[in-house]
């Protein structure tokens, strides 16, 4: 434990996402005297910088956090973190209970549909796979763990796009792979949907606007897109 620790205000970050990157550079901004530490799951293998310090890996569930919270004297622990990682949002809450910490959520409100949107909402990950009409050229906006449910699916193309080139190749059969971060304009986003001549996008509603421009770039083409909720 740094030994100023005692009396520095500690703010623990539980980022992962472009929110938690902003937030941390704004606290470092305003708060010069004080610790700023983004915890990172360790997911992504170059992760973009972040202002203040971070740390990377799971804590080792409540009991490992509530230690961290404890040992590094954290006065406050803000999720940031993505709307659809559950576990460690619930962790944060049992934690900082245990660790008598304060605990302040930002993550974010989901996506509305907007005039001009074509969404085929659906509850689960296995629903959005069946409203997926045959020989569909769909783009598969989701986190690598859940690529393998589509697999079944070998009337579709898909292109996934994918931060990091994946350990091990894609179980889909009929795919195509871009790498890359979301584009961060609809302008951008079009130029991939034409390119692929892509007629779906499946994605979660995840809100905020790292995201969105896929989002605007289907409302501009009339394309559906197939929006699994959040309460999965
Ligand atoms: P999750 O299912 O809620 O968490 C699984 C475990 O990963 C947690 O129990 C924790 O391990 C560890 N973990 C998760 N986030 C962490 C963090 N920020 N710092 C340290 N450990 C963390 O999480 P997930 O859905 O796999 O997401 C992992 C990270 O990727 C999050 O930081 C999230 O913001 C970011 N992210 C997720 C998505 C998504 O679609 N889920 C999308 C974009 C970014 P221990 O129990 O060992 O502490």
């Amino acid at each position: 434990m740094p030994a100023d620790s005692q009396s520095r205000e500690t703010i623990l970050i539980l980022g992962g996402t472009a929110e938690a990157a902003k937030l941390a550079s704004q606290l470092v901004a305003a708060k010069p005297g004080a610790r700023i530490i983004t915890s990172l799951a360790g997911r992504t293998r170059e992760p973009a910088p972040l202002e203040g310090e971070v740390r990377s890996g799971g804590f080792g569930g409540v009991e490992g956090l509530a230690s961290y919270l404890q040992e590094n004297c954290v006065t406050r622990l803000i999720d940031a973190t993505h709307p659809f990682a559950r576990q460690i949002s619930a962790n944060a809450i049992d934690a900082c209970k245990l660790a008598g910490v304060p605990l302040e959520i930002r993550t974010r409100t989901p996506w509305v549909r907007q005039q001009g949107d074509n969404w085929i909402e659906v509850e689960t990950l296995e629903q959005a796979r069946d409203a997926i009409p045959p020989r569909a050229r769909v783009l598969l906006a989701l986190g690598s763990q859940h690529i393998g449910l589509f697999a079944s699916r070998d009337d579709v193309h898909f292109v996934v796009r994918m931060i990091d080139l994946p350990e091990t190749p894609l179980e889909l059969p009929d795919h195509a792979l871009v790498l890359g971060r979301p584009g961060d304009s609809a302008a951008v986003e079009t130029l991939l949907l034409i390119a692929h001549s892509i007629s779906h996008i499946v994605c979660r509603n995840s809100g905020g606007k790292a995201s969105y421009a896929k989002i605007e770039a289907a409302r501009q083409l009339g394309l559906p897109v197939i929006m699994v909720g959040r309460e999965v």
